[in-house]
């Protein structure tokens, strides 16, 4: 499970920065106005087309009455069902999960499947909950949220904070009250009630794909490069592991509570074991302790920020040695950041191309349980590459073609996108 790794990092609060969403309104903004999108459009694309915040009440372990404050935001559905995944923790905002939602519409456009942008959140501390609880804020929470979502509408899915056994409630919350079981409204879900071979480790499978291309392009292949993670949650594991498998050499990675580093490579299988040990990867043999701060910095090919948003900022981009960085969470870099990293010649992939394979197994995830029938893992994983592969040669022709960065790139190309989807559909009524 991720979580925010500036709460225990006192240097990384150097990052904390205003409105996500006022944030990503704007880069919206900059992005459409060159590409002359029509002013409606673009008015559209800085909205959120239906926002819920919701306050109910769980009875807590203790007997006592606690109320929780979730949300679910739509951003935009032009082009299929809204799609995005939920995150219990304890800094969710409505804001955030906005900003949130806005980037699954353009994920979903980059990589061309039939879906929409949405996210939920609420704002509780899963690390401190017991299982009962959990279940219960879940099942309350899915209950609250059941007029917005279902299989042809808004399909949830895992996020910070969240994980396959929370769909599988989510998913029971919501057949219980139609009456049948309703695989399609909720992806990530254990594989025995309808999950996908290939979706647990399918950010990080994604993550590990889009490195293998950019560095490629940038002609220096995977192959013992050296790799520092952060975050060893669903997406930096899975990213760590499988980029070892294909050759690099992972030197450090990190949870909320520090870092650990070891410039002859570190296993991630047996980092894995640690943790689930003990709880932490700090503390695993022949390896120095850092900070997440610390992390960010290190001597590396490739930097993989797995965490939260705003790590990455003016006042560490400068520092940064990565050649390449490959955007596993969403939103670790800052606009300012993006600049400084440029003008430095450091690559970065987006989040909304590097971590989209997760939506993407979401998708056939969604796809297997509306058709009941189910796929090897080999299909999936190579329907994913074929996927990934073309969504970023598309993207990389953009960015050589108007020589703009990879987030311009594909911010373009799904804004592009949507926006021909929206005047092709019209306004109603
Ligand atoms: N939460 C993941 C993301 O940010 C997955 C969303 C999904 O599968 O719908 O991309």
């Amino acid at each position: 499970m991720l979580q925010r790794s500036r709460v225990e990092s006192a240097d990384a609060s150097l990052c904390e920065a205003a409105s996500p969403f006022e944030r990503v309104q704007e880069r919206i903004g900059a992005i459409c106005e060159p590409m002359n999108i029509d002013e409606g459009i673009q008015a559209r694309l800085r909205k959120c087309e239906r926002e819920l915040v919701v306050n109910f009440p769980i009875r807590m372990d203790d007997g006592k009455v606690k109320i929780f404050t979730g949300f679910r935001i739509q951003h935009n559905d032009t082009r299929g069902p809204a799609k995005g995944g939920i995150r219990y923790h304890p800094d969710v905002t409505l804001d955030e999960t906005r900003a949130l939602a806005v980037w699954m519409t353009l994920k979903a456009a980059v990589v061309n499947i039939p879906y929409g942008g949405a996210k939920g959140g609420v704002i509780c501390d899963p690390k401190i909950m017991s299982q009962g609880e959990l279940e219960r804020l879940t099942r309350r929470y899915a209950s609250e949220i059941s007029i917005l979502i279902g299989p042809e509408k808004d399909i949830p899915a895992p996020d910070v904070g969240t994980n396959p056994q929370i769909m599988a409630w989510i998913m029971d919350t919501y057949s219980m009250n139609k009456g049948y079981s309703v695989l399609g409204v909720v992806t990530g879900k254990p594989l025995e009630i309808g999950g996908s071979k290939g979706r647990f480790e399918a950010t990080g499978r994604g993550c590990m794909l889009s490195a293998g291309l950019a560095a490629n392009h940038l002609g220096m292949g995977l192959k013992e490069a050296t790799v520092a993670v952060q975050g060893f949650g669903n997406v930096g594991m899975a990213a760590a592991k499988l980029l070892a498998k294909e050759g690099c050499r992972i030197i450090a990675v990190s949870d909320s509570r520090g870092g650990i580093y070891n410039p002859k490579g570190l296993d991630p299988e047996s980092v894995l074991r640690h943790k689930t040990e003990t709880g932490l990867v700090v503390g695993f043999q022949d390896s120095e302790t850092v900070t997440n701060a610390e992390l960010l910095e290190l001597q590396c090919d490739i930097l993989v920020p797995a965490a939260l948003e705003d790590e990455i900022c003016k006042a560490n981009a400068p520092n940064i040695k990565a050649k390449l960085i490959i955007e596993g969470a969403n939103g670790p870099t800052t606009a300012e950041a993006d600049e400084i990293l440029g003008d430095r010649g450091i690559t970065v992939i987006p989040d909304v191309l590097a971590n989209a394979g997760g939506v993407i197994v979401s998708y056939f995830e969604w796809v297997q349980g509306i058709q009941s029938f189910f796929w090897d893992e080999a299909d999936v994983n190579e329907k994913l590459q074929y996927i990934m592969t073309k969504a970023f040669e598309e993207v990389m022709s953009i960015s050589q073609h108007e020589k703009v960065d990879m987030r311009t790139a594909a911010y373009m190309l799904a804004i592009g996108r949507i926006a021909k989807a929206i005047t092709l559909r019209g306004i109603y009524p």
